[in-house]
């Protein structure tokens, strides 16, 4: 089985999370994973905060032309829009989140859109794709291994800690209960969970 290593390159948060800052409205990050191994560097879904991101891979001794494959996991605009960082890049997604948005993608994105080739059930061997819909219909998360523990970087299937222990979902979730319903299966799939808005944990 093949393995990867990971890095958070941008620890993601929510606006509002009733559970740990209810009376603070933040700016809102995505969680931007790299995985690194077997001579591919590849990162889960840019964000859309250029700098810090640039830094952030500067920090890992990574330069922007070193990344092979971007793969988005769906299309709001917070978790892709810094993937222009990397024109030399595969741009990968899978194909029913593209052809889901082609008729509502805002326009200042659709460049994107165009540019995103889909992929099915690998991005490459050892990095999974897994089928986690809800938060929007088509949503997609990202299974690997690392030192032998099952790794998912869950995106928007899982938003923050507090949400997969409270089964709660996003209020703008395309289909709230499939999104409860993919939160159940999450825990049966991973030992480390990479959430969409906040920093990795231990499944439980
Ligand atoms: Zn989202």
């Amino acid at each position: 089985m093949r393995e990867f290593d990971y890095r958070i390159l941008i620890t993601g948060q929510l606006s509002t999370n009733k559970y740990r800052y209810p009376n603070e409205k933040k700016e809102v990050i995505c969680t931007t994973t790299l995985l690194s191994g077997h001579g591919l560097n590849v990162i889960i879904d840019p964000g859309w905060r250029d700098e810090p991101l640039l830094a952030s891979l500067r920090e890992a001794q990574v330069a922007p032309e070193q990344i092979d494959i971007v793969y988005v996991t769906h299309m709001h605009a917070d978790h892709i829009r810094s993937i222009r960082l990397f024109p030399g890049a595969r741009w990968l997604a899978s194909p029913r989140e593209i052809d889901n948005w082609r008729v509502k993608i805002p326009e200042a994105d659709r460049d994107i859109l165009e540019r995103l080739e889909p992929v099915e059930d690998e991005i490459v061997s050892g990095l999974n794709i897994v089928q986690t819909p809800g938060h929007t219909l088509a949503h997609t998360s990202v299974l690997f291994r690392h030192d032998g523990r099952r790794v998912l970087v869950a995106a928007d299937a899982v938003l923050v800690k507090e949400y997969y222990e409270h089964r709660e979902v996003h209020v703008i979730s395309e289909d709230q209960e499939l999104a409860k319903q993919t939160i159940d299966e999450i825990k049966t799939l991973a030992d480390i969970v990479i959430p969409g808005h906040d920093e990795p944990f231990e499944a439980f």
